[in-house]
């Protein structure tokens, strides 16, 4: 079974900037992870606050596993998390290499992670810098001496901090059509209701990237009504040039 692995530094980020192609790859018959480094609990819990002045926190932890497990399981994906504090995340050695263990053991084709640069949300940029690491690490024979290494996996970047992903220089060089799970991805976006902003953010979001895919679809009377963005961060290796399969795209 192939699979897919979704490394998110709170707990929607995985859903909101790649929830779209979760859902599609779940459906193409692929294993899909989640793994969320972060609940979020000091810095993506906005409405938890609201409603919980003073909180206890320990509320706001169980609150964000319950809507990860929702979403997950309402995707098809299988979500994990190791609840390490946010605001400000930190990735050392240790966390590194266990990541590096968890890439071996699920063996991915595909990665999803944040964009690498993000000065308005730092923690997003720190996770993106540590799975670069951990892939590193898994491609080398010396890793984890017992078990296969890795070669590099395909590893796609997603949406930076929105509404203003332009501010860190978010290249986009690839777009998929979500238009078929559109619907399912705003649903599961809804099961996180400490952060109720996130639903609005990403049905503009989805609407923009799908007006920015059309333009370069350019086929009269057809027209992407929504899309998520990437980065392609390796260069494509193959024996021929991949091609945009322009008959599947969009909507008449
Ligand atoms: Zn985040």
């Amino acid at each position: 079974m192939k699979s897919m692995m979704i490394v998110s530094a709170h707990s929607a980020d995985w859903c909101t900037r790649a929830g779209g192609v979760a859902i599609k790859y779940v459906q193409l018959g692929y294993k899909v992870s989640a793994i969320i480094l972060t609940f979020g609990v000091r810095g993506e819990s906005r409405q938890f606050w609201v409603d919980h002045p003073g909180g206890p926190a320990e509320l706001c932890r169980e609150i964000r596993t319950e809507e990860i497990r929702k979403a997950a399981q309402y995707m098809g994906v299988t979500a994990e998390y190791t609840d390490y504090d946010d605001y400000c995340l930190t990735m050392d050695e240790s966390r590194i290499r266990l990541l590096t263990k968890r890439i071996l053991e699920i063996r991915p084709e595909i990665v999803l992670t944040h964009w690498i640069e993000d000065s308005l949300n730092p923690d997003h940029a720190t996770t993106a810098s540590a799975v670069i690491k951990a892939l590193g690490a898994a491609a080398r024979l010396g890793a984890f001496p017992d078990t296969p290494a890795l070669p590099f996996p395909d590893v796609y970047f997603f949406e930076s901090t929105l509404p203003n992903s332009q501010f860190n220089r978010f290249e986009i060089n690839t777009f998929l059509d979500i238009g078929d799970v559109y619907e399912k991805k705003i649903e599961a976006i809804r099961c996180f209701t400490a952060q109720p902003e996130l639903i609005p953010f990403y049905q503009d979001c989805a609407i923009r990237r799908g007006r920015e895919a059309t333009d370069w679809l350019r086929v009269p009377g057809k027209k992407i009504m929504y899309a998520e963005a990437f980065h392609r961060y390796l260069p494509y290796l193959g024996k021929e040039f991949p091609l945009i399969d322009r008959n599947l795209l969009g909507e008449k």
